[in-house]
């Protein structure tokens, strides 16, 4: 007879439990009144005990939800004795009959019954756990993070892994739809100090010589293209050893992809396509409309952010011409002066503008001060600048704005234009969330294409690439690569969804001489080029096909998706911010025999605390 793991028997054998081999017959979360009369097992973890009277009531919990058991004093004592003797978390494995519930819980799915139990068996003790297993737990991030098996147990975090998986399984499907295939790449390969720096991993069998964990499967995926697999994906961990923040984790995953025979506008398409399948299977929002495009200039220009959040409005409006030279010093002395106009934020009261200028001031964020001009109901301009500017000047800014009566303009100025910028996006996303703006229901996606070749790194006084090294220059702008590399633009592209960079990636150089070339602009010599591509090179030597993809953050999209301010909740076993796994204990010294048998010894250069 086949075995159904959860109702199969109890269905087969007319409700007759056969028990021996039978955990449960059911599951906490599925229990609802059409069951009434049934006999079931179940088994779980016990989130709560209550007496009342000569009765127990105990909330039984599994990953598909809660039911309410009830024992009664009056139908056998010793049961009853047993269940107030649960303890929280113990695991339990009970049989009992439903019944309709007197006092209903609508929040519960299983809210309408409970099971009066007639057998209890305690499967596990447990000791009381560090903080209560519930969505409103007691208990802060660290012991949580420490305990995170536990913390799994929780409905909220349990459901963000749900999503994770759910999300991970609408994405192979529509990919394998597509004619994707899903190759594994190794994750012990060579160090390239080019982007981000390497997590390396010593060898045993090459004393002295290192591995590293892949930052992404780059060159493996080119190398598939090459091999003839058009359509490559995988979804696979990639470690950065970067600073940490909500959004970045040092062992993250990307959704990983590669198609040959394209351009740009071929990825575009099929890529927009997987994020509004998955929009629509997961979020149940059909998008129909094209995703909006926007060059990196303008993005830089109007939100001062290569991933700008489009879900409101406040472009930033340049007033050079307006505002300076009128005696102002701050702006006289100005590389930008630029401001955003706030609706309806004129009621802004002096303090909360001192609290704004406070906030722009911070040393994150390092503007000098903060100009504001409110719109009064008359439509006279008020600002904080009157002294400088007559009226006019000041009435030519708000139809520069298309400002109302009733707005709020807020400006900043700066020697360094791109700074500056930078720092007025802050202040816009501040405004944003302090006017409620950024609701996370409601979603606004982007491409920013035609981002630049490179970027200057004043540090080491070189380009380096802005993507990556394989990313290829615009066709148009291929002779600029000798005149002006600065000004050249890349087939690369981001995926933005509410200001979050979903994903990203770019047209790759195929042919080995202009990959040459890019090598050589980036400050490479030739030996070095070849000691750390070569391999790719040489495989560009037999037939590379025009080829490009894209990565997407699995850990970003999710959260996304669950409303989640950062990506740590929908990693089962995340690090905390100093990159350390607080569970085991990680990373931790590793004792002299492993040590001896790798070759190696720890001098540290510097004392550690
Ligand atoms: N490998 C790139 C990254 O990790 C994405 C891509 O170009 O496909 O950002």
């Amino acid at each position: 007879m086949p075995f159904c793991y959860f109702c199969g028997l109890e269905r087969l054998n007319n409700n007759k439990i056969t028990s021996y081999i039978m955990y449960r017959t059911r599951t906490c979360g599925d229990l609802r009144l059409a069951d009434e009369g049934l006999i079931v097992k179940l088994a779980g973890w016990v989130q709560k005990t209550r007496k009342m009277g000569g009765m127990t009531f105990v909330d039984i919990r599994d990953r598909y939800g809660m039911a309410q058991l009830v024992f009664d004093q009056e139908n056998d004592a010793a049961l009853c004795e047993s269940a107030n003797k649960l303890g929280r978390e113990y695991v339990i494995q009970v049989k009992g009959e439903i019944r309709e519930r007197s006092n209903k819980n609508k929040k519960l799915s299983t809210g309408d019954v409970e099971i009066l139990v007639t057998e209890l068996v305690v499967l596990n003790k447990s000791e009381t756990p560090p903080f209560t297993i519930e969505d409103d737990t007691d208990g802060g991030d660290d012991i949580r993070m420490k305990y995170r098996y536990l913390d799994l147990r929780r409905t909220s975090v349990r459901k963000n892994l749900e999503l994770r998986h759910k999300m991970t399984l609408e994405i192979r499907h529509y990919l394998d739809q597509q004619n994707f295939i899903e190759i594994e790449t190794p994750v012990l390969i060579k160090s390239t100090p080019e982007g981000a720096r390497d997590f390396v991993v010593p060898s045993r069998m090459n004393p002295g010589q290192f591995y590293a964990l892949p930052q992404s499967p780059q060159t493996f995926k080119q190398l598939l293209m090459v091999s003839g697999f058009d359509r490559y994906f995988q979804i696979v961990k990639c470690f950065r050893d970067e600073d940490l923040r909500a959004d970045r984790q040092p062992e993250f995953t990307q959704i990983d992809c590669e198609m040959s025979f394209v351009d740009q506008e071929d990825i575009l398409t099929l890529f927009e396509g997987m994020a509004k399948h998955l929009f629509k299977s997961i979020r149940k929002v059909e998008l129909l409309d094209e995703f909006p495009r926007m060059t990196w200039q303008d993005a830089m220009k109007y939100y001062g952010s290569d991933k700008p959040d489009i879900r409101f409005d406040m472009k930033f409006v340049e007033l050079m011409d307006l505002l300076k030279g009128k005696g102002f010093k701050v702006f006289d002395e100005a590389a930008y002066i630029g401001g955003i106009c706030v609706k309806e934020a004129a009621s802004y009261t002096r303090k909360q503008l001192d609290k704004l200028t406070d906030f722009v001031k911070r040393p994150q964020i390092g503007a000098k001060g903060l100009v504001y001009a409110r719109i009064k109901e008359d439509g006279s301009v008020k600002s904080s600048v009157d002294k400088f500017y007559d009226q006019d000047t000041l009435q030519g800014m708000k139809e520069a704005f298309n400002a109302e009566a009733g707005d709020l303009i807020l400006i900043l100025s700066g020697d360094n234009a791109m700074k500056t910028r930078h720092q007025l996006n802050e202040l816009r996303l501040e405004m944003a969330d302090q006017l409620g703006l950024r609701d996370k229901n409601k979603f606004a996606c982007l491409w920013v294409v035609d981002f630049p070749l490179f970027e200057w790194n004043e540090d080491e006084n070189r380009y380096q690439a802005m993507h990556h090294p394989f990313t290829s220059p615009k066709q148009e702008d291929m002779a600029l690569l000798d005149t002006d590399p600065g000004a050249v633009r890349a087939n690369a592209y981001d995926m933005i969804i509410n200001g979050v960079e979903v994903g990203g990636g770019s047209i790759r150089i195929h042919d080995s001489e202009l990959q040459n070339k890019m090598f050589k602009l980036l400050g490479f010599t030739e030996e070095r080029a070849q000691e750390q591509f070569g391999f790719l090179m040489n495989a560009f030597k037999y037939g590379a096909p025009p080829h490009g993809g894209l990565a997407y953050g699995l850990d970003r999209w999710v959260s996304l998706f669950a409303g989640l301010d950062s990506i740590r909740d929908c990693i089962a076993f995340p690090k905390n911010n100093a990159g350390r796994d607080v569970m085991i204990d990680a990373p931790s010294p590793i004792d002299d025999i492993q040590l001896d048998e790798l070759n190696l010894k720890v001098d540290l250069k510097k004392e550690t605390l």
